[in-house]
């Protein structure tokens, strides 16, 4: 009855074998010789917790490394608890590490949700605080067409634009400008229309996947156990009470599994919470959400200088953003119910966004894509209106109400207002463990915000060139002189992996060793590697070989893991690509696999990403694919 819903005896003894992989390089919490299991300073302030520890081996366990996930990890060790965090995938796999990446109010939610424009706005404030390397500012340009309302349209917009100036000094945003046609022109000449103006915001951008690994370092620094690749398989209950009492979960690399016995338990697992909840017993609809799924694609270089608003075929607003090396259009918002661990952009998605965008900034069909990303957000359950509709709030679920005392599921929110969405669980924990302690998590940087790093001066140090330091000082903040350290130990470290973002080596020996990356994929969502114009081509079996070397596995594994990288990212691209591109896409993966002598024609004609690829390329090739942009949407 390991995997089914159950409610089971009370067991006093902790049953630990084997241990996740991933047990942070220590032991076990409440193991033999386990000195970081809770000794904390902290921990021994506090009897509440010290009481509990006879009986539980944590007082918490975090289910989801997803940014909500990782925010209450990191909150609720530093008020002082014992915390164990289980992610089934990598920290940010989900809607995370695949969201637009804006930390703003939204100023659509403005007119329908205020109060989520305010508190995005004001946490948004507090994260730049506290992560201050990570955020980037991004201008937003909105072009109005002349048409026989838009002076109207105009007028309106202004007033609106101007009530979102008035949430903008939380984040530290610029009020809104009004533009004429030749200013925005000047701004952007690639604006395509009769335009009669248009207006500047401020938004600000930030890296959700580095947002996720800085929470979950700082939780790990204060204690708290992350397990990567560690599904929770069962959410054990009382038979008398239905009070939780611990978790089973599988080492989904190591193959291990084990239980950990803890008084609460909160589902933070966003789009897969229903079937969390589930794992406990209880119907899937104690713990509801409405996945939304939303795909972005990917450019090779900044198209634009400025963020621009478009409109897509049936009014939704969608924008193409430059974002570090990249330009990149966002998104869709539609219902899913697909496998959310396998989540894909289609060709349709992409060119009901690249129309859209085209209408207002042509050349982007002349651009190159280099890929796609999609992810399922957790919105909050309401039957009837349409996706964009559904409100972004979010919420807590206390399932004591459903018979299930210890067992809470954080439904919905944002990247811009997590911390906020942490700290409203955290205060429940700190209440229901009688910590009395006050969030501080606004106040204490994460992991590389506690001072600035020159970029300049750290190039000349470690005789890189200029933008691969401000990636690293990007990616780290202060951190970056740990990196720099092993540089200087070992000089050689400073070659460069990836040229297109660019990584280091050293910069990935210290994602393995330090960020729980295992594998390619890992490194990737950590640094970015192969997410450039080469989709991996040139850095992938290196940065193989030295996560294999890192972590003691072979070099035949490191480099079935790199063209297990290639083939997930070539699946990515080949929906934005035409026939012929994926041809070539096809060709280019086969080359790769036999010059690293992983090819033999069965592993090819097994490999789901080949399949899918080779599929693509025995499409009719109808208008050849010179100009994707064109074949993925022609002028209506
Ligand atoms: C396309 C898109 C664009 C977005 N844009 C923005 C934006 O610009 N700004 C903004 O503020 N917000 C944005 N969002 C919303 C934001 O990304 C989400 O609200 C937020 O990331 C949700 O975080 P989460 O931790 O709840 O879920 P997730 O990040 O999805 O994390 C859940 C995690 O739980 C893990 N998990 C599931 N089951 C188990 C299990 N049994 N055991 C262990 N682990 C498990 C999963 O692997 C996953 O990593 C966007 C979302 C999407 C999809």
């Amino acid at each position: 009855m390991l995997y089914g819903p159950i409610v089971s005896k009370q067991q006093e003894s902790p049953d630990w074998t084997p241990a996740p992989a991933d047990w942070g390089g220590t032991a076990p919490p409440g193991a033999p010789g386990d000195d970081a299991s809770g000794d904390q300073t902290s921990h021994v302030q506090s009897p509440a917790v010290r009481l509990r520890r006879d009986d539980t081996d944590v007082d918490v366990v975090v289910i989801g490394g997803g940014v909500n996930g990782v925010g209450v990890a990191r909150d609720a060790s530093q008020r002082g608890l014992r915390v164990a965090l289980f992610e089934r995938n990598d920290l940010a796999f989900g809607a995370s590490g695949n969201s637009s990446g804006m930390i703003h109010g939204g100023p659509r939610y403005l007119t329908h949700d205020p109060h989520v424009t305010e508190t995005s706005c004001r946490d948004s404030g507090h994260i730049q605080a506290i992560a201050p390397h990570l955020l980037f500012r991004i201008p937003f340009l909105v072009p109005v067409e002349r048409s026989a309302k838009a002076r109207v349209m105009f007028t309106l917009m202004d007033a609106f634009f101007e009530a979102y100036d008035r949430y903008q000094p939380f984040k530290r945003g610029k009020p809104h400008a009004r533009l004429s046609a030749d200013e925005l022109r000047q701004l952007e000449p690639g604006l395509a229309g009769d335009l009669l103006g248009g207006f500047s915001f401020d938004e600000w951008g930030i890296d959700g996947a580095r947002l996720c690994v800085a929470n979950a370092v700082d939780a790990m620094e204060r204690g708290a156990k992350v397990f990567v690749g560690c599904t929770v398989e069962q959410i054990e209950r009382r038979e008398d009470t239905g009070a939780v009492q611990a978790v089973r979960y599988r080492d989904r690399r190591g193959g291990g599994v084990g239980r950990l016995r803890t008084s609460v338990v909160i589902n933070a697992t966003g789009a897969w919470s229903s079937l969390t909840a589930a794992t406990s017993g209880l119907p899937p609809t104690a713990s509801l959400v409405r996945p939304g799924k939303g795909i972005h694609i990917v450019y090779d270089r900044r198209l634009t200088s400025y963020a621009i608003m478009g409109r897509t075929i049936d009014g939704r607003q969608i924008f193409i953003c430059p974002w570090e090396n990249v330009s990149v259009i966002g998104t869709t918002d539609d219902d899913f119910y697909g496998d959310l661990d396998g989540v894909r952009a289609t060709s349709e998605e992409v060119r009901y966004l690249v129309q859209g965008i085209a209408r207002v900034f042509p050349e982007v069909r002349r651009a190159r894509a280099i890929g796609t990303y999609a992810g399922v957000r957790p919105t909050i359950h309401a039957y009837g209106p349409s996706e964009d509709q559904l409100s972004r709030e979010h919420e807590i679920i206390d399932h004591a109400v459903h018979g299930a005392p210890g067992l809470f599921s954080m439904i919905g929110g944002k990247l811009a207002s997590y911390r906020l969405f942490a700290e409203e669980m955290t205060d429940i924990l700190s209440k229901h463990f009688g910590l009395g302690a006050p969030c501080a998590t606004h106040l204490t940087p994460l992991p590389g915000g506690d001072a600035t790093v020159d970029p300049f001066k750290l190039a000349e140090r470690l005789e890189i060139d200029a933008v691969a330091a401000r990636r690293l000082v990007y990616r780290h903040g202060a951190r970056a002189l740990r990196i720099e350290e092993r540089v200087k130990a070992r000089p050689r470290e400073a070659v460069s992996v990836c040229p297109c973002e660019p990584v280091t080596e050293a910069e990935v020996r210290y994602t393995v060793r330090h960020e729980l990356a295992r594998t390619v994929g890992d490194v990737s969502r950590r640094t970015r590697l192969g997410l450039g114009a080469c989709g991996g081509m040139r850095c992938a079996a290196r940065c193989g070989q030295i996560v294999a070397s890192e972590l003691g596995l072979s070099p035949r594994e490191g480099l079935r893991q790199a063209v297990e990288f290639l083939e997930r990212q070539a699946l990515t691209r080949v929906v934005a690509l035409g026939p012929e591109q994926a041809r070539q896409e096809a060709l280019t993966i086969a080359s790769v696999r036999s010059e690293l002598g992983l090819v033999r024609d069965e592993d090819l004609e097994a490999a789901p990403a080949w399949r899918s690829i080779a599929r693509l390329a025995e499409q009719e090739p109808g208008a050849h694919a010179v100009n994707p942009g064109e074949i993925l949407c022609p002028d209506p």
